[in-house]
């Protein structure tokens, strides 16, 4: 698998900004898996959390929302995430039966 696209499988949690349950981390800046302190985007909402020892979701510091402000990388991937999340909204439109 390539190292931008690997994941992580975990117990499912809650995103803490819309409570969307996720099992699986894409890890998408490099080839080690998640680790405490490290970012997360929720896929459905792009929520930026931040991960426990045990790697839960916690609410990011001040500090962390002050040193990720702007980072290029984060733009890129709510950008994609975006994207994602509209092509799947169009499809299940494209998929329901006409009324
Ligand atoms: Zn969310």
């Amino acid at each position: 698998m390539s190292k931008y696209l690997s994941e992580t499988t975990t117990i499912p949690q809650a995103c803490l900004g819309c409570g969307y349950v996720m099992d699986r981390i894409g890890h998408v800046m490099g080839g080690r898996g998640p680790q405490a302190g490290d970012i997360s985007i929720c896929i459905k909402c792009g929520h930026i959390m931040a991960f426990t020892v045990d790697l839960k979701f916690r609410p990011l510091t001040d500090n962390e929302m002050l040193s990720i402000a702007g980072n290029p990388e984060l733009v890129k991937i709510q950008k994609t995430r975006a994207t994602v999340m509209l092509m799947e909204k169009l499809k299940l439109e494209k998929s329901k039966p006409p009324e």
